[in-house]
């Protein structure tokens, strides 16, 4: 019998789990295995050099596997031996000796009550001078991290981020498959048919001039095993996108992507908030009991400003657009609120407020820094206004010289104030400012502490429009994907209508700027961890939608014919969701970076920096391919 710590189910508490293996020619235990009840047993580790250390004629040496580290203590009768052979970091030691008390015993270490007096020693194998220290504060930098990725993973601080994404990854298979899942694979080298991302091609040698796309998601595949009648479907896949690498991303990542027939909306929801919960309980031991809150996509642009608010916290957006007008508003108190002579609100097309709790008392010094950094390029404002609603009750403004205190205590009514916080106002296109407070709300939230690490908040955001306004080419785009449904009273509206933009800078007049998509994102902490939609599966209503989408006929059979074809045969009712793997592995490890949970990650070049990767190919591939380049590297 052999004892091998594995994962346990909760990914914190690593757990012991007996098992016969064949091979005990290397080791009887592991290096996070032995305890004081261990005390006298004659054992054999194997494992790497983590520290040599010699008092005297004694030497010290922790020896580290995947499950841990012991100390070894080498006596002085072994001393001849390791000046014959000295040991260096990372070399691979294998040691036979009792396990026994430790008198100066390590509470930081599992095995910190025992030491093994070695006996004999083999060295398995040598290691030339690491680039870094493998320990948890690594001194490698990120580059010399990723050239050499394989130390970098002998690191406990990267390890335990893989073990937590193979526990999610476990969490995620169980529930699926106890719930009738079955994890079915779709081919990598598939037609390119880009749609939304760029597609990363393959050229075929067998078919010269011909060339696959590797799968942006499997989603046509995962609709087609609907209409086989597969109808409980997952995987938990790679995909491939050849976009501009913004922070964060990478060209391949990986998405839990599932899909269910007979289904509707609530179904996938409940289904899937399900999965979640699972996950939280399995990896994290966060019992999720409350349903998980619902909005749709209106209320969440409208109140936070973006479509994955962070509900951790409150402070809405509240717009008071209306407020700054000729006509003005009336307040609650029945006064008479209108334009100022204050261009910047008078003429601006939105105006935005957050009110800051606790934050009435911030210095002209604070104010300042808060009006830079609304300035900075990235968020894009020309200033920002600001009104102290004092914990006495008097108001405070940079636009003292518009407003009186009267109409400034009207004001903070409108942007739900309550004394002791701080307005912050800004003005400008829809777009930006919406954006821009959206961000400031954000940037608050952290400076008051109120993103709170170890809490979680799931939110739904439904009812997302089905189009989205492609500026450039003058046309729709589909804002999920061109395979979700349009909501059922808005079918005839997509139908109905001719997709032409007359005038592009009034598209949001156009009938389909309203129509709702049964589309759905799942938003964890202020990001979007999951998305799908339910399915179109009548052709000719797929057909409608690829000319609403600009697409000819013959385009559209091109491209999907298969899925058009397979729809006239029995297609069931679907639909379906994917959830971005790697980003919720980061969230539940509180990263912000997704890198550090995938192995082998790539760059912000999307470059592989160990295998140095892409790379040219010799001119007999090329040849073979009968690809001709004129970029010689
Ligand atoms: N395939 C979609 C995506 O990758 C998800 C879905 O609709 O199921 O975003």
């Amino acid at each position: 019998m052999y004892q091998l710590s594995v994962l346990g189910s909760s990914w914190q508490s690593i757990q012991h789990i007996t098992f016969n293996i064949q091979n005990k020619m290397y080791r009887s235990h592991t290096c996070g295995e032995l305890r004081i009840t261990d005390a006298g047993k004659e054992v054999t580790l194997a494992g790497w050099v983590q520290t040599v250390r010699k008092f005297g004629a004694i030497t010290f040496i922790d020896l580290r596997d995947r499950y841990g580290i012991t100390q070894l203590l080498f006596g002085e009768d072994l001393n001849g031996q390791l000046e014959a052979n000295p040991l260096g970091r990372e070399f691979v030691l294998q040691a036979v000796g009792k396990v026994s008390e430790r008198s100066n015993k390590n509470p930081n270490l599992s095995t910190g009550d025992v030491e093994i007096a070695v006996t004999s020693f083999k060295i398995l194998n040598k290691s030339a001078v690491p680039p870094f220290t493998i320990q948890d504060d690594s001194d490698g930098g990120d580059d010399l991290r990723m050239k050499y990725r394989y130390l970098d993973l002998r690191r406990n601080a990267v390890k335990k981020n893989i073990e937590l994404r193979y526990a999610v990854n476990r969490a995620a298979r169980n529930y699926l498959h106890n719930n009738g899942f079955m994890d079915i694979e779709t081919p990598f080298l598939i037609k390119s048919t880009p749609e939304g991302a760029r597609d990363f091609v393959v050229p075929s040698r067998m078919n010269p001039g011909e060339f696959y796309a590797l799968p942006q998601s499997p989603q046509t595949f995962k609709q087609l095993l609907m209409v086989s009648g597969y109808d409980r479907y997952y995987q938990i896949v790679k995909c491939f996108r050849d976009e501009d690498l913004r922070a964060d991303r990478q060209p391949e990542f990986t998405q839990i992507d599932c899909e269910m027939a007979f289904v509707e909306q609530e179904d996938i929801l409940n289904m899937f908030e399900g999965m979640v919960k699972a996950i939280f309980k399995d990896v994290k031991n966060i019992s999720y009991a409350e349903t998980v809150e619902r909005m749709t996509w209106e209320e969440a642009m409208w109140n936070f400003g973006n479509d994955k608010p962070d509900i951790r916290f409150g402070i809405k957006i509240a717009n008071l657009k209306s407020v700054f007008t000729r006509n003005g508003a009336i307040t609650a108190t029945g006064e008479l609120i209108n334009g100022a002579d204050f261009k910047v609100f008078d003429e601006a097309e939105t105006v935005l407020a957050i009110a800051v709790p606790g934050c009435s008392e911030y210095s002209r010094k604070q104010t300042d820094e808060l009006t830079e950094w609304v300035k900075r390029p990235q968020v894009g404002m020309r200033g920002l206004v600001f009104i102290k609603y004092n914990t006495d009750g008097t108001l405070k403004s940079s636009v003292d010289k518009f407003y009186t205190e009267d109409k400034l205590k009207a004001i903070a009514g409108f942007a739900n104030a309550k004394p002791g916080d701080l307005i912050l106002v800004l003005a400008g296109t829809e777009d930006r400012t919406r954006k821009a407070t959206s961000d400031l709300r954000m940037e608050m939230a952290e400076r008051l502490g109120l993103r709170k690490k170890d809490e979680y908040k799931l939110l739904w955001v439904l009812d997302f429009p089905l189009f989205e306004y492609d500026e450039e080419n003058n046309r729709w785009v589909a804002r999920h994907h061109p395979f979700t449904s349009p909501k059922p009273d808005h079918i005839n509206v997509m139908i109905d209508n001719n997709p032409v933009i007359e005038n592009a800078a009034e598209y949001l007049k156009h009938p389909y700027a309203e129509i709702k998509a049964n589309a759905y994102d799942m938003v964890l902490n202020g990001n979007e961890i999951g998305g799908g939609s339910i399915r179109i599966f009548q052709r000719d209503l797929q057909e409608k939608m690829f000319t609403a989408l600009g697409m000819s006929d013959e385009e559209a059979v091109h491209k999907f014919g298969f899925l058009l074809g397979a729809f006239e045969y029995g297609a069931p009712p679907h639909g379906g969701i994917a959830f971005g793997f790697d980003r919720l592995c980061a969230i539940l490890g509180g990263s912000e970076s997704i890198r550090d949970f995938i192995a082998f990650p790539k760059n912000n070049s999307g470059r592989d920096v160990m295998m140095d990767s892409p790379s040219t190919i010799d001119d007999k591939q090329l040849t073979e391919l009968q690809i001709k380049t004129d970029i010689r590297k």
